[in-house]
């Protein structure tokens, strides 16, 4: 399977991916996932990411297109896969579909997450990350059985530097004016299986598999 998960920050892709992955046996591939980890080892371009995921402003499209080429050919051509946060932009999406057409096969759904603004400035506030393994919580919605610790792999839970109140609106900004335009371009492919994400966690993921069910039939 061969899938790609949109929506507005905040709206449950990261979360819906940790049991999408589980369930149809295929590697996450987390752009904003590859940025952190990069960051916490200090090599260049976590560096280089940060300048701009502080501002909540999208990291250089030639960037982001090379890590996920990369890691899309590591994986071989007949590997299936999840892309989280990938693509942002018309270049990135297009670079994309080159790619994937170069590698024999295009992408099987692409899942869009809905979610009003008004939900995600609270759910962003509210989250927090494990240090070590990536693994999403909220401090109301999805706490973790103890408090600031991972149910995963008891790794230390924290706060995202942009998740602070001032650069969540501009990461809105930036969804509306950026990533926005791909929805009609994965509906003209007739790709698109849109979701209500306002609904509790177990009930987006029935959603969800229950919209790509009924596209394979
Ligand atoms: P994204 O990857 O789209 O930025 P996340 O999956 O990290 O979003 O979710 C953002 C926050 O909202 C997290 O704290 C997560 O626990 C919480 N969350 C995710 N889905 C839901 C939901 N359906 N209802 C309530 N809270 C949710
Ligand atoms: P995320 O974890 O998906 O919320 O991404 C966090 C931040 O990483 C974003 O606000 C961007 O600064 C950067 N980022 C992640 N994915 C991309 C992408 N596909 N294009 C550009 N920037 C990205």
């Amino acid at each position: 399977m061969r899938l790609l998960i949109m929506g507005p920050p905040g709206a449950g892709k990261g979360t819906q991916a940790e049991a999408l992955v589980v369930k149809y046996n295929i590697p996450h591939i987390s752009t904003g996932d590859i940025f952190r980890s990069a960051l916490r080892e200090g090599t260049p371009l976590g560096l280089e990411a940060k300048e701009y995921m502080d501002r909540g402003q999208l990291v250089p499209d030639d960037l982001v297109v090379s890590i996920v080429v990369d890691k899309l050919e590591s994986l071989g051509s007949g590997s299936g896969f999840l892309l989280d946060g990938f693509p942002r932009t018309l270049p990135q999406a297009e670079a994309l579909d080159g790619r994937l057409k170069d590698l024999g096969g295009g992408l099987d759904a692409v899942i869009n997450i809905e979610v009003p603004p008004q939900v995600i400035v609270e759910r962003l506030t509210g989250r927090r990350v494990c240090r070590q393994c990536s693994s999403t919580y909220h401090l109301k919605h999805n706490p973790s059985q103890v408090r600031g610790i991972c149910d995963t792999c008891g790794g230390e839970l924290y706060q995202r530097d942009d998740d602070s109140l001032e650069t969540v609106q501009e990461r809105l900004d930036v969804y509306n004016r950026q990533t926005q335009p791909l929805i009609k371009h994965y509906q003209e492919q007739g790709l698109l299986l849109s979701v209500d994400g306002t609904k509790e966690i177990p009930a987006v993921l029935e959603a969800i598999t229950a919209a790509l069910k009924q596209k394979e039939e």
